[in-house]
């Protein structure tokens, strides 16, 4: 049978752009759909404009440790407006790019929503297109608890839009983008609580990594409050929000902002049309090589849950692209090693095992850690410390995990991830000449373990 394209790509988003771009780069005929932004989360409601917004948090402690280097600085006046509408506009450039990226790799770009009619066709704006391979990349969206009083809650999608900075903020949730967005609010002057339900946020990170965090954000004056659960929100005649926990505890605030996880987006998508099968959390279950149960249907991306980061979902879009129409350059992705940052302030940069999950796999293990004051706060009053930490296996010297938090952490990691990639061991790191005088240098001057 004859198919109107060979790749029907649904979702112009991380994963979905790389897939189609390659895809036709390939020789393959390909369409993309897509409903909402070009360039997906990533670069509308997510890492690119978090990034920007992160940066301009960062400016009230460099304004404020300046006066330690001799700089008298007038009063700072922070605008909200002023951030959001040249964010806008940077974001509308990258729309663009994404544009031109697609069409001038030879993508059929369809604008709508697609819906899916059978195993082999889509419908989208009253038009129906057949395809040999269908790939979901449609992403994932913020999921808020059904709580009393959600509805006046918001998500990552609509901060990265508000008209006005709150005064006060609630972020509930202890994952990247609670941390995140709590660091952004507090940096630009709200009066910024996280609420966690846990004991301590950012579970899965390195235990000494979530303590030192925790500590360095109580050292800036964020009001972390865990062991704290939302049973209802309630509107004030003022506009003002009453938060009631379920401890019977009542707070005040202008806003709540729930981080608390994302749900694949599957809406309206007809996969009921399909055989495609989901896993127990709910998104998309494939096999090794993107498959869903239905043998026409692949996915990739938050859509499938496995790890929601966009360098993951391009990996997974250019394996895909490979083994349809490049098999012989094909080659899996390494799920390994994967590096990953929280741009909270300070950062979170990580990779590889942390020293819990090292010891749960039996590792014999060595512990290295360093914490110190960063050179450039000592002409400043400000009393934060970096941590960096190695994980080692004592019987092979390779380096399980490398964890630090500190300025820069997500820049100094992804050379670490390339190392343990590599299979680098202690002794390796112990060879590497330091770069002087920096941070990073800790990383291959520590040498007395602090624990076994
Ligand atoms: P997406 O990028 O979400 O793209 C899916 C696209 O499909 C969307 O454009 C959507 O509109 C479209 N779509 C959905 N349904 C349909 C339909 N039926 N028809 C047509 N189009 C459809 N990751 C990092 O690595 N680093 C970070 O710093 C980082 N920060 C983040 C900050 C926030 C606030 C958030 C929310 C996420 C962040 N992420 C970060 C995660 C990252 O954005 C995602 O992992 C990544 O975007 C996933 O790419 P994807 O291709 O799977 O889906
Ligand atoms: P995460 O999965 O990282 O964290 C969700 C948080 O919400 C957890 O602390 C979880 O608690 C808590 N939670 C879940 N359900 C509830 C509930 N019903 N009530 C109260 N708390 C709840 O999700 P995020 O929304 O922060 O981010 C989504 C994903 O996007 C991330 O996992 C990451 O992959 C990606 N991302 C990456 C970034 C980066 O690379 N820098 C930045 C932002 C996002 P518990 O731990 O107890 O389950």
């Amino acid at each position: 049978m004859a198919y109107d394209f060979d790749l029907y790509v649904i979702g112009a988003g991380s994963g979905g752009v790389r897939s189609a771009r390659f895809a036709a780069g390939f020789g393959a005929k390909v369409a993309v759909a897509e409903s909402r932004y070009l360039g997906g989360t990533c670069v509308n409601v997510g890492c690119v404009p978090k990034k920007l917004l992160v940066y301009g948090a960062h400016f009230a402690e460099d304004f404020e440790q300046s006066a330690g280097f001799g700089w008298t600085l007038g009063e700072a006046d922070f605008d909200w407006a002023t951030l959001i509408a040249n964010k806008d506009r940077e974001i509308n450039r990258l729309n663009g790019i994404y544009r031109n990226l697609l069409v001038n790799s030879g993508v059929t770009l369809h604008e709508g929503h697609a819906r899916l009619i059978d195993p082999h066709q889509v419908e989208i704006n009253g038009q129906r297109y057949t395809a040999r391979h269908i790939l979901i990349a449609t992403g994932g969206w913020p999921q808020i608890p059904d709580i009393p009083g959600r509805e006046h809650a918001i998500s990552s999608n609509e901060a990265f839009f508000l008209k006005e900075l709150p005064k006060r903020i609630l972020v509930v949730g202890g994952g990247y983008i609670a941390v995140e967005f709590a660091g952004i609010f507090h940096g630009l002057g709200a009066d910024t609580k996280l609420l966690y339900r846990g004991e301590l946020f950012l579970r899965g990170f390195d235990g000494a990594v979530r303590k030192h965090l925790q500590e360095e954000l109580i050292k800036r004056g964020l009001d972390l409050q865990f062991n704290a659960d939302i049973e209802r929100i309630e509107k004030q005649a003022d506009g003002s929000l009453k938060v009631t926990l379920k401890d019977g505890r009542e707070l005040a605030t202008d806003c709540v902002f729930y981080a608390t996880g994302r749900r694949p987006m599957l809406d309206n998508l007809g996969l009921e049309n399909t055989g495609v099968k989901l896993d127990k959390r709910g998104f998309i279950e494939v096999d090794e090589q993107y498959q869903s149960a239905e043998p026409s249907i692949l996915a990739i991306g938050d859509v499938i849950g496995r790890v929601q980061l966009t360098p993951v979902a391009l990996a997974e879009g250019m394996a895909v692209a490979r083994r349809l129409f490049k098999p012989e350059q094909y080659r899996p992705v390494d799920y390994n090693m994967i590096p990953t940052a929280v741009f909270s302030l300070p950062n979170i940069g990580t990779v590889g095992l942390t020293e819990e999950q090292a010891r749960e796999a039996g590792h014999k293990v060595q512990i290295f850690e360093s914490r110190f004051r960063p050179m450039k706060l000592t002409l400043t009053e400000c009393q934060e410390r970096t941590l960096m930490k190695l994980v080692v296996d004592a019987d092979t010297d390779k380096v399980l995990g490398c964890h630090m938090v500190g300025p820069d952490a997500g820049e100094i990691v992804q050379g670490l991830a390339i190392a343990l990639k590599a299979g680098a061991t202690k002794r390796d790191f112990d060879e590497t000449i330091g770069v002087h005088p920096t941070a990073a240098e800790e990383f291959v001057t520590m040498r007395t373990p602090v624990a076994g």
